[in-house]
């Protein structure tokens, strides 16, 4: 049976409804979107509110025991339930988060893609972004000329009582107050430039550094340039970076990888032979008596490893592929054949081959 909801709240099976509280208030306000820190995880909170809403209701915990997911899903269209999950966990942290709303300024995510090349080298990325921010005609207030009053509805607290039903029951909570959104005051005359919001879309240009050594999926976060609130608090800006494929290396993790073509008098030879890097070519000793699909490593060629082990770089591994001759001319052949009969002359056949097999 899966035991996913109580590793989500790290708690173990047998768990009592007092450890099951307590590690949901932890979690729930460590992952908490609005929390503005860097754990803050949509995704994760909503686990977690799911894990707890059936953890904490002993019958669907009992369904959960015995049938996994499926018994607690098979419930959820039963109607009534509880309010949101946002609701939730204001009712159990009420009284914390009460008083007006402190507004939080959203995070914002972008995706950048780098070349490898850039990648290799570290750039500088600029780009126009469409950033919500507090409206400067009106401070944020949403009112003309920053002029408001105290809302009537809930006389300026910003909060209003109700009545809801949650996990535990019905309870009297507390909710924002939908008159003035929470903020306690209201415009007398909505603002123009605003329409009242107290904040507005703007594009702005940023300039972002992008570290060299830089994978896709690496995030860099780009401290209050998220959205802002009509309070003027500013979410981050989380850029996700992409590292575009390379036609002709691959890249895993610090190393490259490429492979080149030589001809069969080149690799029982010895050769040199210019090899695509992530910073231009470098070339490349093929020893003589190299084999088809031999690897050669050339140390530090590969990416930087950015700053994990201070400025070292990872290596290139070359593979070697032979191109064996088809489609013989006649004086070809007549060379493969003499070294047919006679094998002992082989350093001379390779030295004939060099020249007019390529
Ligand atoms: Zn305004
Ligand atoms: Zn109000």
């Amino acid at each position: 049976m899966p035991k996913e909801y109580y590793e989500i709240l790290g708690v173990s099976e047998d768990a009592s409804q007092e450890e099951i509280k307590k590690a949901y208030r932890k979690k729930a306000k460590k992952y908490h979107p609005d929390a503005n820190s860097d754990s803050a995880d949509e995704e994760k909170f909503k686990k977690i509110n799911k894990a707890y809403d059936v953890l904490s209701d002993e019958e669907k915990r009992r369904k959960y025991d015995r049938f996994g997911e499926a018994g607690v899903n098979a419930n959820a269209g039963h109607g009534g339930g509880f309010g949101s999950f946002q609701e939730i966990f204001e009712q159990i942290f009420g009284g914390g988060m009460g008083g007006r709303r402190s507004e939080r300024g959203q995070h914002m995510k972008i995706p950048v893609t780098v070349t490898l090349e850039e990648a290799y080298q570290g750039v500088e990325k600029t780009f126009k972004v469409e950033r919500q921010k507090q409206c400067d005609a009106c401070n944020g207030s949403g009112g003309e000329g920053g002029s408001t009053t105290a809302c009537s509805t809930c006389g300026g607290r910003g909060r209003v009582q109700a009545v809801q039903r949650t996990p535990f029951g019905r309870a009297r909570t507390v909710q924002e107050c939908g008159d003035c959104g929470g903020r306690g005051d209201v415009p007398d005359t909505p603002c123009t430039d605003c329409n009242g919001e107290g904040v507005k879309k703007m594009e702005e240009t940023l300039t972002i550094d992008i570290p060299a050594g830089a994978e896709t999926g690496k995030r860099l976060r780009i401290r209050g340039k998220g959205h802002e609130a009509r309070n003027g608090d500013a979410g981050h800006l989380y850029v996700f970076v992409d590292v575009e494929d390379h036609p002709e290396l691959e890249r895993r993790e610090d190393d490259l990888f490429t492979t080149v073509r030589v001809g069969v008098g080149d690799a029982a030879l010895g050769c040199a032979v210019e090899v695509p890097t992530a910073d231009g070519f470098v070339s490349v000793t093929i020893p003589a008596g190299t084999q088809p699909g031999q690897v050669l490593r050339v140390e530090g060629k590969g990416m930087p490893t950015g700053s994990r082990f201070g400025s070292s770089y990872g290596d290139l591994y070359v593979k070697v592929d032979v191109h064996i001759p088809s489609n013989l001319s006649d004086e070809q052949e007549s060379v493969f054949e003499e070294l047919k009969e006679q094998p002992e002359n082989e350093k001379s056949f390779f030295e004939t081959v060099k020249d007019i097999v390529t």
